[in-house]
């Protein structure tokens, strides 16, 4: 189908501001890369204004009292690493984590509110690795939860999470196993890092069978994704009607991608959009970066994925 409304970026410059080591894959540049693919796509800004206590208390629904304190004092004594090895901070860390939550919340309220049909959130660190009380996987805090969360906050529930970063999403898994508020779908390489998302993880009590695990073979290509979503997003739609949903969107199942093990092609993440936009009807979708790191490849996989998701059909 073709966009209802606009397709509107999310971002915020000190997400730049997260300096691992030379060598890390999160690498700065990353954040460039995401967003000019969405521009390419004809993306239009949504603004941003970071309130430190209204992102802290977003952050507090998904993450430990004291999380976010405690990721503010390892930055004022970088080099550092936090939780994991994974996971080393600079300076600029805490700032960098705070402002991709920041944008988070801002496309999430943007969608409750009815003003796009596509938010892309082209935003690092990443976040759905982090636990409710521990950083790891090069994330910090749950970006993609803490968008939920704001949603159904904001009345706009149920909402579906789909995660198709070549890594198992548990930290958003984890925070939602026992809800049946919220589908978890993930597609996902396995068995890999972070060690989870085995087909029989479907979550526990009033959340069982909200929770719906695909693990994919390493070297899987366009065909095979496009098979497998299409089989999750029936299981989606068959246990609930989101109001709203919100895309784990890592890059790294790209062929060209230095860590995934994958061979999805841009043309395939174009796919991957465009059956999202199938099963979103006119709800709104808000897809937050996760994984994803050849810069070329991330720059182009953004530009057809958002054009795919937002239904623009081009370029
Ligand atoms: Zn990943």
């Amino acid at each position: 189908m073709r966009a209802t409304a606009p397709l509107l970026v999310a971002t915020h410059e000190g997400c730049a501001a997260h300096e691992p080591p030379p060598g890390h894959p999160d690498r700065p540049e990353r954040l460039r890369a995401a967003v000019t693919g969405a521009a390419a796509a004809g993306a239009e800004p949504l603004p941003v204004a970071l309130v430190e206590e209204d992102v802290l208390a977003g952050i507090a629904r998904v993450h430990d009292p004291g999380m976010a304190e405690r990721l503010r004092r390892a930055c004022e004594r970088p080099p550092a690493i936090f939780d994991s090895d994974d996971n080393p901070v600079s300076r600029g860390t805490y700032r960098a984590a705070l402002a991709a939550a920041g944008a988070a919340l801002a496309a999430a309220g943007a969608a409750a509110d009815g003003s796009a049909g596509t938010i892309w959130v082209p935003v690092r660190p990443p976040g759905h690795h982090a636990l409710r009380d521990r950083a790891m996987g090069f994330c910090f805090f749950n970006n993609a939860a803490i968008a939920a969360e704001e949603l159904l906050a904001r009345g706009c529930g149920p909402v579906a999470i789909v995660d198709f970063d070549v890594h198992h999403g548990n930290g958003t898994q984890a925070h939602f196993w026992e809800r049946d508020d919220v589908f978890f779908l993930s597609l996902h390489r396995y068995p890999c890092f972070p060690g989870t998302g085995a087909g029989d993880e479907v979550g526990a009590g009033r959340g069982r069978s909200f929770t719906r695990n695909i693990p994919l073979a390493a070297g899987a290509d366009d065909a095979v994704y496009r098979e497998a979503l299409a089989m999750g997003l029936e299981d989606v739609t068959r246990a609930l009607r989101p109001a709203a949903w919100v895309v784990s969107a890592g890059f790294d199942a790209h062929r060209d991608d230095p860590i995934g093990g994958m061979r999805v092609s841009e043309e395939g993440f174009r796919a991957i959009g465009a059956l999202l936009r199938e099963a979103a009807g006119k709800s709104a979708v808000v897809a937050v970066l996760e994984g994803g790191y050849d810069l070329k490849a991330l720059y182009r996989s953004v530009q057809t994925f958002t054009a795919g998701v937002s239904g623009s059909g081009g370029p």
